[in-house]
This record gives C-alpha cells, structure tokens and sequence, in this order.
C-alpha cells in the first residue's frame, strides 16, 4: 500500500477512536451521567482521549453542560442561530477555546466532577497530543511525513465532525421534536451516532441516541456489547423525552 494512503488511513482510524470515545465517554458519561463505567474502561477512555485530542473532561463537559442549559439564545457557547452556521462550523475550535477558558462558568458547571491524581497528568493535553503522535510512527515505518500527514487528516476530520454536531445539528435535518436541534442519520454514521441530536436534546440522559428501527446509533452498539461485558451500566434501558420536547408522542 503507498505510504501516503496508509497514513490517510491510519489519520481518519484514529479521529473515529477519538469520536467513539468523544461520545461515549465524554459525552454520554461525563456530561449527562447516561453511562456509569467500571474503572478501568474509564480509565482506558481517560487515556486514549489524551492520547488522541489532548482535551480536558471537566472542560469539555462545563462547556457541552452550558449548551444544554442555553439552547441557541444568549448564553450558549456555539450555537449557529446566535452565531451563524459557518462561524460554528469552521469556528467550533475557537468557540470552545473561549468558553473553557471561563474557570467560572466551568466551576459552576462542572462542580461535581472532582479532579483526581490522574488529572495532574491528563491535565497536560498537549503532552499526550505529543505522546499520541509518537506512537503513530510505529504504524508509519518511522516517517515523518506520513505521520505528519496522519496526525492533520485526524486533527482536521476531528475538529470538523465535532462542528458538524453543533452547527449542522442545530440547521439541518428531521425534528421530531422541539427545538432547533435535527436529526441527520448520515452525520449520526461520521459522529458515531451524535447526529440523531433531536432526539439528544430530547432525552438527555438517554445513552441511546437512537429511538426508532430505522434510526441507527453505532456509538450505542458499542455501549450495548460493553453492557453485556458488564463493563458499564446504563442510567435507563428506554429513552425518557421530557413533556417539554414532546411534540409528537405517539412516534416516541
Ligand atoms: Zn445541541
Ligand atoms: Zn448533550
């Protein structure tokens, strides 16, 4: 296989471990509490994320807590109705650099997620970015460029999938429910499931984003075999939607 192809390769595989683990574990564990996980696969995603994006937990969940609590008005950290699509889009990175860099907001909403000794070195982001992009010369015969090469096709896949969520699931899309937040299924198999974002806003607490047959959530596959595993427990089996996001009962 030319070089050049393997490191496309090995850059997108690692940006969908990034995003699998975005999700579940940052997401549906950290953020909303869907998931409780034993702890050594807690500790399996605290280290592959650090490895892989070099992002802070108690950060990202402040951030994605206050989204929630701000829905697109006043207050939201990136929502392309208030800021508009492409600035969302294109602009996530530096939306979210702004808003985790509020130690206040971040304090407030992310008090119960209590720092532990692994924090000391977790914290250090760009030191696992570097850690992670050493290990790739192993898959890359030792070359720089292919690393180079796979390390910015996962970065820039990454960063643009993460905006996608945000700016593509707050414009475009079915709503079955209330909301500006859409469900797109093809952005659901790029986000490991995080494009069904109606039905996430719906039911927040939900580790399956998933609510219907023809809806598919691979991120839930893997939450559904690490549950037979008993390596996690889910909050509730079924989605619970609030009354306020129902508009449409008899399809839930
Ligand atoms: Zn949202
Ligand atoms: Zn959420």
């Amino acid at each position: 296989m030319p070089g050049i192809l393997l490191a496309v390769i090995v850059g997108l595989a690692v940006c969908q471990v990034a995003i699998f683990l975005t999700t579940i574990y940052l997401h549906r564990t950290v953020s909303h509490k869907a998931i409780t996980m034993r702890p050594g696969l807690q500790f399996a995603c605290r280290l592959v994320l650090w490895l892989t994006t070099g992002i802070k937990p108690r950060q990202w969940a402040a951030v994605h807590r206050r989204h929630h609590a701000f829905v697109d008005v006043e207050g939201d950290p990136h929502s392309p109705i208030i800021e508009g699509f492409w600035q969302v889009q294109l602009g996530n990175v530096l939306l979210y650099r702004k808003a985790a860099a509020d130690r206040a907001a971040v304090d407030r909403y992310a008090k119960d997620l209590v720092p532990d000794r692994w924090d000391k070195v977790f914290d250090h982001g760009l030191i696992g970015l570097a850690v992670g992009i050493g290990i790739l010369f192993l898959p890359l015969w030792g070359n720089w460029k292919l690393v180079a090469l796979a390390a910015g096709v996962h970065v820039v896949s990454y960063l643009l999938l993460n905006s996608a969520v945000n700016a593509v699931g707050h414009t475009f899309g079915r709503r079955p429910f209330n909301g500006n937040a859409a469900n797109s299924q093809w952005l659901a198999w790029l986000t490991a499931g995080e494009g069904l974002h109606s039905n996430h806003h719906a039911a927040p607490t939900s580790a399956r984003l998933s609510f219907h047959r023809r809806e598919l959530d691979p991120g839930w596959w893997f939450i559904a075999a690490a549950k037979k595993l008993r390596w996690l427990t889910v909050r509730h089996t079924e989605p619970r939607v609030s009354s306020r996001a129902r508009r449409t009962p008899e399809l839930v």
